[in-house]
């Protein structure tokens, strides 16, 4: 059954989300042959167009206003709605972000229909799309399926692959005008307290330092590896509550969950609660000096040690390498 599906490009500090790449290609998959629009919201996104069908958007629907400058729930979600109302897709597809997280069971309640969030991976079998989600904080996995409406989902970021990028590729461009009002909340002002690196909930790579750390001064060796890998740096709730970092570095069941490709735990116990948020990683090296450490009963590749010397002769070693 070929479908008619829309995919939200996301916008983030001046350019396009991975994920947006990753939703297009779950939108190729459930749209099965059937058309993939890629919507564009903001104050002027003309810019974004032609990744996002070099990416494999068929059509681009761009929404363009002064009040859309920033991400609102109010106007994010009328622009959306006047897109839906106009197109009536049998699929929408976000990236499970942030705003992904907002804005999906907003739009879907507003439209009576049911959402999957949080896929990792989809399958056809017949005429439907089989969506895997993970539950109990990513212990288990569960297959669900759409059976009535259309089918809206958020895609975990990095764990579906992008097609690959055709720059010959061209698709349709067209803008909808939307009376945008009745806004409740107003952005004042953007506050960037994580660093510019590599976004975290996205980086192939991520570095992590836990209370084994001991200071902020002691992240800076670890940022070292991070830059080195072109990784983020992310952190256990130890070291946040200690200090040590900014809470948007946290990893775990209530911080962000991260799937990079590469995981290495530094001076990280390997609680429960932190596991939660990385175990899904598809490598994982742990360094710490306690042998009988949780984090080695998860880990693909263990280091006994001290995490500073360690640390320092990977970036040493590495440095060597890729550069
Ligand atoms: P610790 O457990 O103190 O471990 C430090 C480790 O560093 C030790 O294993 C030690 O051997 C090692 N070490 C010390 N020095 C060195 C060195 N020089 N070299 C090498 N290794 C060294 N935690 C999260 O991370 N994320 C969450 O989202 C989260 N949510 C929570 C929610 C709830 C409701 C609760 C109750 C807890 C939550 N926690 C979370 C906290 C969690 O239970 C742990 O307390 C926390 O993860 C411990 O952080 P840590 O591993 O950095 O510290």
């Amino acid at each position: 059954m070929m479908r008619k599906v829309i995919v939200l490009g996301e916008v983030r500090d001046g350019s396009l989300r991975n994920v947006s790449f990753e939703a297009l290609a779950a939108g190729k998959t459930i749209a099965a042959g059937g058309e993939v629009i890629a919507v564009l919201i903001g104050e002027d996104v003309s810019s974004y167009i032609d990744k996002l069908v070099q990416y494999g958007a068929d059509r681009i629907i761009k929404v363009e206003h002064i009040h859309l400058k920033n991400y609102t729930s109010d106007g994010y979600s009328q622009a959306l709605l006047a897109v839906i109302e106009k197109e009536d897709p049998e699929g929408v597809v976000f990236g499970h972000t942030a705003l992904g997280k907002d804005l999906a069971p907003k739009i879907a309640a507003r439209i009576q229909s049911g959402l999957i969030s949080d896929i990792t991976a989809l399958e056809t079998a017949d005429d439907n799309v089989i969506f895997t989600r993970p539950i109990y904080s990513g212990k288990a996995f569960e297959k669900k399926i759409v059976t009535d409406g259309p089918i809206f989902v958020t895609v975990r970021p990095n764990n579906i692959a992008p097609l690959e990028m055709d720059e010959s590729r061209k698709g349709e461009v067209s803008a909808l005008q939307v009376d945008i009002k009745d806004i409740r909340t107003i952005v004042k002002e953007v506050l960037q307290k994580a660093s510019k690196g590599v976004d975290l909930s996205e980086a192939k790579v991520v570095v992590a330092g836990g209370r084994g750390v001991k200071s902020e001064q002691g992240f800076k060796p670890l940022q070292e590896l991070a830059d080195v890998l072109g990784g983020a740096v992310g952190a256990s709730r130890g070291a946040c509550d200690a200090d040590y970092c900014d809470y948007s570095l946290q990893i775990g069941q209530t911080g962000k969950v991260v799937t990079p490709d590469l995981y290495i735990a530094c001076g990280i116990s390997g609680a429960i609660q932190h596991v939660a948020g990385m175990s899904n990683s598809k490598v994982i090296i742990a360094i710490n000096k306690d042998p009988d450490a949780n984090i080695f009963k998860i880990a693909d590749y263990g280091i006994v040690g001290d995490l500073f010397e360690v640390v320092a002769i990977l970036t040493k070693e590495l440095r060597e390498i890729i550069q």
